[in-house]
């Protein structure tokens, strides 16, 4: 049985040239690929992640609009940030790379650094997006595995192992950093990556016009349909929240969270985590204080995030008109005329719960 790392060198001399000319015929035209800028990279890279390449383009397009430069984006406010970020959620990227954006400015004079070990200490930035930046921007023979790349290289070696194992993931990136290594390095990731999401996806990979079938391992052995193996499901966990919605005309309460934890730095309906059983009225009414008054609940909502199912229980609430501080957990509240909320960083499951309230 040979070694993941020992398959690797022995497909690189000739899976290399048939994928990079594939790459070359193939390639999707995306506006970050004109040119190769770092700075446009890192924010293409960040937004891809757990999300589709279609949404990220419009996105992409609108946040280098507004903070063209590495400096425009430290000069941002983050809530500013968040709001051009609605609706591409994971929303801690958002503000990781506002705070990358800082730090670029104060140690590397506003640029991104050409080193793969400079670029890990940025906040955001693990192995993968260093070796995208580093690859893809700087040509640098730096390795990268995400999703698309470990199915590619799990059937294209013959990698076995379940997925999130750190044995495999060890053989993965063991991989990949031999196959990076040559010309054109920056390609090559992208080659890898574009084969995974086009020809060698999950279900009914397109082995037919795959231009690499006469090197893969799996389809030699009939064991497309095996690799990877699927994953581990995820242990869910169900979080429930007593929502206040409160109207002033046509203005809606929203309070702004905590810069930390699952939407942190967002605008939403202010809320209370209930225990499970807990009532939601008496833990809204411990959440408001006294001058509070709380109605019945309206309608429940339910979204499934990735490894969350979130209940929003939400209530009719009276506030008298001057607002005292803000409740736990929140930075700011206030009255915000509906037309303007929009223009708010805000969850897809509160703008969700939102509508609902009508
Ligand atoms: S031949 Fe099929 S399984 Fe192998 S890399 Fe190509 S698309 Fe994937």
């Amino acid at each position: 049985m040979t070694s993941p790392v020992q398959r690797a060198r022995e497909a690189r001399p000739v899976v290399r040239p048939l994928l990079l000319r594939w790459f070359d015929r193939s390639k999707r035209d995306l506006p970050w690929r004109k040119s190769n800028a770092p700075y446009g990279v890192w924010v293409s890279e960040v937004m891809l992640q757990q999300t589709q390449v279609e949404r990220v383009v419009r996105y992409w397009t609108k946040f280098l609009e507004r903070f063209p430069t590495v400096k425009s984006l430290a000069a941002a406010e983050l809530k500013d940030v968040l709001g051009l970020w609605t609706g591409l959620g994971y929303y801690s990227r958002a503000r990781n790379l506002h705070l990358a954006s800082k730090e670029l400015v104060l140690r590397f004079g506003g640029e991104l650094p050409d080193s793969v070990d400079a670029l890990l200490t940025l906040p955001g930035f693990g192995r993968y997006t260093a070796g995208a930046v580093a690859s893809i921007a700087f040509e640098l023979e730096a390795p990268l595995v995400d999703g698309n790349v470990a199915r590619v290289l799990s059937r294209l070696l013959e990698l076995d192992g379940v997925p999130g194992e750190k044995t495999r993931e060890a053989a993965l990136w063991a991989a990949a950093e031999v196959m990076v290594e040559g010309a054109r390095p920056g390609d090559w990731n992208q080659a890898l990556m574009e084969l995974g999401a086009t020809v060698c996806v999950p279900q009914n990979p397109l082995c037919l016009v795959c231009p690499v079938r006469t090197s893969c391992r799996a389809l030699a052995a009939g064991r497309v349909d095996e690799l990877p193996r699927p994953k581990k499901p995820p242990k869910r966990k169900r979080l429930e929240f007593a929502v206040a919605v409160a109207r002033r005309g046509q203005e809606v309460l929203l309070a702004r969270r905590e810069e930390k934890g699952l939407f942190g730095g967002l605008w939403e309906l202010p809320g209370v985590e209930l225990a499970a059983g807990a009532d939601g009225d008496a833990a809204l009414q411990k959440f408001l204080g006294k001058k509070a008054s709380i109605g019945p609940e309206l309608t429940v909502v339910e979204r499934t995030l990735t490894h969350r199912d979130l209940v929003l229980r939400l209530h009719a609430i009276s506030l008298p008109k001057r607002l005292a501080k803000p409740p736990a957990g929140y930075l700011e509240w206030r009255w915000v005329p509906r037309a303007e909320i929009g223009a708010l960083g805000m969850s897809s499951a509160m703008q969700g719960a939102l509508a609902e309230a009508g």
